[in-house]
């Protein structure tokens, strides 16, 4: 099975504006939709639409949970998440008009969780994942969940000797990458943070290797470096009109698990990735991207080796 975990969640409340919003001005808003935040809630999503079943894992607050849990059925979303007593899923806003690229986000800080509410959540882990499972780490730490809290939960998902996949910035992909994760997928600013000593980026790429299976470094529209046993490969995105990139990297996330899990080849699966990923930013909110326009773009992205 395919699990994901997203630790601090959000709802996410989309608003939509006919013009660019301005201070000092009434901005009207045209249209709300709702999304789930969070990246590992974004994989998992990813992953569904590709046909691949996963069980999206993490906190949600009780106090909104049957928002959070509302959105998670229109979404499809599989999932168990451990509910925290008397709090609330983080809300966020997210403002799209129809001139900018890009969005305004504006996000709560979201719940704390307490030392009870960690040990719930690692037990339930312990009983649910198997060996043979895959597990996706992704997005924020919330308040009360410190490094020393994923370290554990990074070990414990080692002793149960499932794979795991990492989408994490700052120290939390420190201690990914020190405890020998099996993939991750910083992009251009996260591995300019974990490679504190100015190195070449390929050969820091290529030590990092020796521990870490799959590395990803995803560089927008870019495209991406991608390293396997040793072997560089430059990943070239096909063009297109870009809306909004916000969860473009988690869906190249969710979408690289789904071809492994379909047992594609590593070509194929990054093929697949970088088309997902490419329509995700040609729509507007964080997940949304169009099975008919992935099988255009796979095409069109090129893979050479570096
Ligand atoms: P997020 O954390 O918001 O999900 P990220 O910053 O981690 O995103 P990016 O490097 O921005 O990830 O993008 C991930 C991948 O998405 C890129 O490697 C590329 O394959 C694809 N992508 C992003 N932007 C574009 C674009 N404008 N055109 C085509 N592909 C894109
Ligand atoms: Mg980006
Ligand atoms: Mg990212």
């Amino acid at each position: 099975m395919y699990y994901t975990i997203t630790l601090n969640p959000a709802i996410d409340r989309l608003l939509f504006l006919d013009q660019k919003m301005e201070s000092r001005k009434t901005n009207r808003i045209t249209n709300v939709d709702y999304d789930i935040g969070g990246k590992g809630t974004h994989g998992s999503y990813a992953m569904s639409k590709l046909g691949v079943d996963n069980v999206a894992l993490g906190f949600m607050g009780e106090l909104n949970s049957d928002a959070f849990q509302q959105i998670m059925d229109v979404k499809g979303i599989t999932n168990q998440f451990t509910s925290i007593q008397g709090q609330k899923t983080r809300e966020c806003y997210i403002v799209i008009d129809q001139v900018s690229t890009g969005t305004t986000m504006l996000t709560e800080k979201g719940f704390k969780v307490s030392k009870q509410d960690i040990d719930t959540f690692m037990d339930q882990l312990k009983k649910t994942v198997k060996k043979e499972d895959t597990v996706l780490i992704a997005g924020s730490l919330p308040e009360g969940f410190t490094i020393n809290d994923l370290k554990r939960l990074v070990h414990l998902l080692k002793q149960i000797g499932c794979f795991i996949a990492c989408d994490l910035s700052g120290d939390a992909l420190k201690v990914a990458v020190d405890l020998g994760v099996d993939f991750i997928k910083p992009n251009e600013f996260e591995i300019n943070d974990l490679n504190e000593d100015k190195e070449d980026l390929i050969p820091f790429l290529k030590g990092l290797n020796k521990t870490i299976q799959y590395i990803v470094v995803s560089m927008g529209k870019n495209g991406s470096y991608f390293l396997h046993n040793q072997q560089v490969f430059r990943v070239i995105s096909p063009n297109v009109h870009e809306v909004n990139d916000t969860g473009a990297g988690d869906c190249f996330v969710g979408s690289f698990m789904a071809g492994l899990a379909k047992n594609f080849d590593l070509e194929e699966t990054l093929r697949l990735a970088s088309a997902c990923a490419a329509s995700k930013v040609m729509h507007n909110d964080s997940t949304t991207f169009d099975l008919d326009q992935v099988e255009q773009l796979k095409y069109q992205v090129q893979i050479q080796k570096y």
